[in-house]
């Protein structure tokens, strides 16, 4: 008997159809005699309507309150999954994510989980009762006041739980079979992964991959959980998360493990562009620059600084950022416009992020040369370039981002024979 975490998307219990067809998959892995904690998301694209409703009554709306209004749409789900459970014979007992003891720091839209006390799941299970957690939530004790995670916090409740209960393994469900070479919604020919390592995902998390919440991915390396990324739609096996040193549950004894040099292909459209231009090219000019951008509370993610033309003496400098932030810190940048004494602001927010992620990338070489090949023969223009050890980031036109993807991925031989299906969700 093993102790299970799953987590269902909001895709997964969109319906009172799909929460029964939910609820019949955890009692069936009850009936197979294992204790089942559940973590669960709003029904289907619930806390992004929520979301636009808040701004349709406050322009800004008050952080306090709007964790109060997105943390009512998981109370929903949780209690009809246990009521769902209840008319199919078994015992179910839902809990918010204060009453499950997820205690994070202050931060409202984006709280870190500190502590788990899990007393009350521990004793319903003791009791021979089905879990139900609302995910997405947690609680500030100096505050006293309902914190959210942060978009796709969900899954971050899941493998903390799983952490602290000691799962065995944190099976997330969502709309597609596992964690695929890139979004299936975009590259249908997108081959599903058996195995990817932590490193690997946390990369393509961050650049976009929204299978699994960055945070979630961390959290599990740091604490060493099993995750299981699978679909709900469907009984097919999905991707393992395998944190350094785990074993793959799946792979046979003794057999060979050569990994392939890329693991996928990222695209991310959140992404906006501000080039500060005509910053004169003396010591200490960038740092003006992204000292304000930084008190602007603005996440950058790549720069990119020209050569000076020699006849001005000026140069200019472009960052990307989440789009959400970019008018916030252009407000900023033009407030302090004569004493940084650059001439002009420009933002752009039809750009496009490809990255390509493959632990390979350490010890071969060649891997980039793939990338620019293929872009240039699909007429693609490169507008910023970045690099980590193990990714290759490129910026370009949003509208050029998926014929990019599909050419990258056909370049990197990881195009699969069959179609991917992606079971259910609008992909909001
Ligand atoms: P849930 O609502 O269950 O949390 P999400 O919508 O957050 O599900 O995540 C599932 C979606 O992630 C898929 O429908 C797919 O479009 C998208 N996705 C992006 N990149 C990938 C990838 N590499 N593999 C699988 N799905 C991906
Ligand atoms: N319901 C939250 C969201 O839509 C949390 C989640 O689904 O993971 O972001
Ligand atoms: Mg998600």
């Amino acid at each position: 008997m093993a102790l299970i975490v799953q987590k269902y998307g909001g895709s997964s219990v969109a319906d009172a159809e799909s929460i029964k067809r939910v609820a019949k998959r955890i009692v069936d892995t009850r009936r197979a005699g294992h204790d089942v904690v559940v973590a669960v998301s709003a029904m289907g694209d619930t806390t992004d309507e929520l979301l636009d409703l808040a701004h349709e009554v406050a322009p800004i709306p008050a952080p306090r309150e709007l964790d109060m209004l997105l943390s009512s749409g998981e109370r929903i789900s949780m209690a009809l999954l246990a009521m769902a459970i209840h008319s199919m014979g078994f015992e179910a007992r839902s809990f918010t994510g204060s009453q499950a003891g997820m205690i994070t720091d202050s931060h409202h839209g984006k709280a870190r989980i500190v502590d788990v006390t899990p007393v009350r799941l521990r004793e319903a299970l003791d009791e021979g009762a089905i879990v139900i957690v609302a995910g997405f939530q947690g609680f500030n004790r100096d505050t006293r006041d309902i914190t959210t995670l942060g978009r796709g916090g969900s899954d971050t409740t899941a493998v903390a739980l799983a952490a602290a209960l000691k799962a065995d393994v944190c099976e997330i469900y969502s709309d597609v079979d596992g964690i695929y070479t890139s979004d299936p919604r975009i590259i249908p020919r997108a081959r599903k992964l058996d195995h990817v390592s932590s490193e690997e995902m946390l990369e393509l998390a961050a650049n976009g991959a929204k299978v699994l919440y960055i945070r979630a991915v961390e959290y599990a390396r740091r604490h060493g959980v099993l995750i299981h990324a699978r679909s709900s739609f469907s009984s097919a096996e999905g991707t393992y998360v395998l944190a350094e040193g785990m074993k793959n549950p799946r792979a046979s004894e003794g057999a060979a493990m050569e990994e392939p040099i890329v693991a996928g292909v990222a695209t991310d459209l959140s992404q906006a562009k501000i080039t500060v231009v005509g910053v004169p090219d003396v010591p200490g000019k960038a740092a003006e620059i992204f000292k304000i951008v930084s008190k602007s509370g603005a996440n950058v993610d790549m720069i990119v600084q020209n050569v000076s033309a020699a006849s001005t003496g000026r140069t200019d400098i472009s960052f990307t950022l989440p789009k959400a932030d970019a008018p916030g810190t252009i407000k900023a940048l033009a407030a302090e416009q004569s004493e940084v004494g650059f001439e002009n602001l420009l933002h752009d927010d039809q750009i496009g992020k490809l990255s390509v992620v493959g632990a390979g990338m350490r010890t071969h070489s060649g891997v980039s040369e793939i990338l620019f090949e293929a872009l240039s023969a699909g007429g693609i223009n490169i507008e910023m370039i970045s690099t980590s050890e193990i990714r290759i980031s490129v910026v370009l036109r949003g509208d050029d981002l998926a014929e990019a993807a599909r050419t990258v991925h056909s370049a990197y031989g990881l195009d699969s024979e069959i179609e991917a299906v992606v079971h259910a969700g609008t992909g909001r």
